[in-house]
């Protein structure tokens, strides 16, 4: 297949295999549920060597970030690895998708782990979705927290700290992903200064790219200032909808800009992918078979095969 060519999922690819044969949607949804969930049939995924802390960010709100975060965290987990989610935006949402009542009376949370009140084996929760996927939820009091955050020492250090190399370690993580708010703020750096890969969502819709130079520009920044190993690793299209012929002309600038940054899976606009955080779950939970839960098991695969980014 062309480098270019958009790879939404592989909801069509069962039609040659003899092994999966499938004739009613039923049955075909049926067929990819298990291929998902048992991923024994597929090649395993590798463990990083060191754990991968990708920020998922993108100053622009609802392109998918939250989305793409828990998605691709529940895809690796159910292959086996061990991965956190840090949920760094006070509305909470990957905390919701990933089952965890972030409302809670005294739940402690991704808050009290910035200000130094509590440390990462307090603030992290499993998520019932599946045993090797965690979370630090997010509570209305991150909102506070940007301004909070502002007269502290190493302010723009704190979310570093508590995920240092010995905290991950103790729970054998291979994968964090770093969910921000959609602002430039202190919460968003602080997520650039704990990881050392970013991942930018970019929705395929008008004005894709507005706002993303201001993105690299920040970027660059915490790259000159806080820290030299930061990257963009990963871009991934989300929103995908092949009606229309604005989606691909997205897609072709976004691969003009950024290269084999952009993962060839392509998530498609679905309706199951925004239904399922209402049910407190992943799509990878809520409807395995479909094409949203099978992209981005596609996306998880081809994050994990790539491997982290060389050292700058
Ligand atoms: P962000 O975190 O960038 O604000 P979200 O991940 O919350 O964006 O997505 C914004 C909205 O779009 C949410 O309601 C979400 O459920 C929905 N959404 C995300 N990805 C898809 C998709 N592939 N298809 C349909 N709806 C989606
Ligand atoms: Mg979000």
């Amino acid at each position: 297949m062309p480098r270019n060519q958009p790879h939404v999922s592989r909801e069509t690819s069962h039609a040659g295999d003899p092994g999966a044969f499938v004739d009613t949607p039923i049955a075909a949804a049926a067929a990819r549920a298990s291929e998902i969930l048992t991923p024994g049939g597929t090649p395993p995924l590798p463990h990083p060597p060191q754990p991968r802390i990708l920020t998922v960010a993108n100053q622009k709100g609802g392109v998918g970030k939250t989305t793409t975060a828990v998605n691709l965290a529940a895809a690796l987990a159910i292959h086996g690895l061990r991965v956190l989610v840090v949920d760094l935006d006070p509305q909470g949402n990957a905390s919701t998708a990933l089952g965890i009542d972030h409302r809670q009376p005294g739940l402690v949370s991704v808050y009290e782990l910035l200000l130094g009140d509590a440390d990462l084996a307090s603030a992290i929760k499993q998520s019932p979705a599946h045993e090797n996927l965690y979370c630090v939820p997010a509570t209305l009091d991150l909102a506070g927290a940007e301004i909070e955050l502002v007269s502290l020492v190493a302010r723009e250090n704190r979310l570093r700290n508590a995920l240092s190399r010995d905290a991950l370690a103790q729970f054998g993580f291979d994968y964090v992903f770093i969910d921000c708010p959609p602002s430039l703020g202190l919460l968003t750096v602080n997520a650039m200064v704990a990881a050392r890969e970013v991942l930018i969502p970019i929705q395929c819709e008008y004005y894709a790219l507005e706002g993303v130079s201001q993105l690299l520009r920040n970027i660059e920044l915490v790259q000159a200032h806080l820290n030299r190993e930061l990257q963009v690793s990963t871009v991934l299209l989300t929103m995908y909808d092949g009606r229309t012929k604005l989606a691909d002309q997205v897609a072709e600038e976004v691969r003009r800009h950024f290269g084999d940054k952009v993962l060839k899976t392509i998530v498609p606009r679905s309706v199951k992918v925004s239904e399922a955080p209402g049910f407190g779950m992943t799509i990878i939970d809520y409807d395995p078979g479909s094409r949203g839960a099978m992209s981005y098991v596609d996306a998880a695969r081809e994050l994990a095969m790539a491997g982290a980014p060389a050292a700058r």
